[in-house]
């Protein structure tokens, strides 16, 4: 990536885990289906790089060998190679983990931060509610809502902060979706999705010549969000709230109509891995 002072987007993927395609899909869903973990890297001026997710890496099986973390893995059997992390695929491109200045968290579940202890450097960021429950949740309740304390680092409590704390500019669209501005840099914005989890962030990015909304886990497919399907009932059981996650999905439709050059992708989604810097085998 050149450093050329403009801001830059790329998304990777690191690992993946596999679950049943009809809890995604209930009406045409069959077999098994990769739930690519999909992560982005951003260059903002000023700021320096700046991550959304971590995506797996190996971290992911040692947070997860004792009870009641190891149902976790269960639930969802993941996939990673060393060389598929993103500390690996960075160095790859010549940037050391140590450049890398914030994580922004989107959720804690493990899919999405398996390689906060590979950044030494980085301030996280996430929503003040997702950082209240990921501090008041324990045991049983805490793999319940998909929290991995044990993918934390030693000093994450002195390293994270709100994104309502650092955000110069904070507004709600016409849609209803909170933005949050922050970097000083009106092309990237933080957006809050709840109801998959608690307190959830999205993206949008928004240049002349690049238009994206990022949903992360507010759909897993975009042909389900945008046909309205569902995902099957069992989920609730995971999900944080029900209601939110309707909701915030027809907020996203209706930012995407009243937005036609936008693209809508989501972290998991089949069409998200077109968008990917480097190519993946599937
Ligand atoms: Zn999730």
């Amino acid at each position: 990536m050149v450093q050329n002072e403009q801001i830059s987007l790329q998304f990777f993927a690191s690992g993946y885990c596999e679950a049943y395609a009809n809890v995604v899909n209930p009406i045409s869903g069959k077999g098994k289906a990769k739930f690519y973990a999909v992560w982005a890297l951003l260059f903002i001026p000023k700021i320096g790089y700046v991550m959304f997710d971590t995506g797996y890496n190996d971290e992911f099986k040692r947070a997860t060998q004792g009870f009641p973390d190891r149902l976790y893995r269960w639930i969802t059997p993941t996939f990673v190679k060393e060389s598929e992390a993103a500390k690996s695929i960075l160095a790859a491109k010549g940037i050391a983990a140590n450049e890398i200045k914030y994580i922004i968290i989107s959720h804690f579940h493990g899919d999405h931060i398996s390689a906060l202890k590979d950044f030494p450097q980085a301030q996280f960021l996430c929503t003040a509610e997702s950082l209240a429950q990921a501090k008041s949740a324990k045991g049983f309740q805490a793999v319940k809502h998909g929290i991995l304390t044990g993918l934390f680092p030693k000093d994450f409590w002195e390293r994270v902060q709100s994104v309502e704390s650092i955000s110069n500019k904070i507004i709600t669209s016409s849609e209803g979706i909170k933005e949050y501005y922050l970097f000083q840099n009106e092309h990237f914005r933080l957006t809050y999705l709840p109801g998959h989890a608690r307190g959830m962030l999205g993206f949008i990015f928004d240049t002349d010549n690049r238009k994206i909304f990022y949903g992360t886990d507010a759909a897993w497919t975009y042909e389900t969000y945008s046909k309205g399907i569902l995902p099957r009932p069992i989920v609730k059981l995971l999900f944080d709230s029900w209601q939110d996650f309707i909701e915030t999905q027809n907020k996203i439709r209706a930012f995407e109509k009243n937005h036609p050059g936008f693209e809508v992708l989501f972290t998991h989604c089949p069409k998200t891995l077109n968008f990917l810097a480097d190519e993946i085998e599937t």
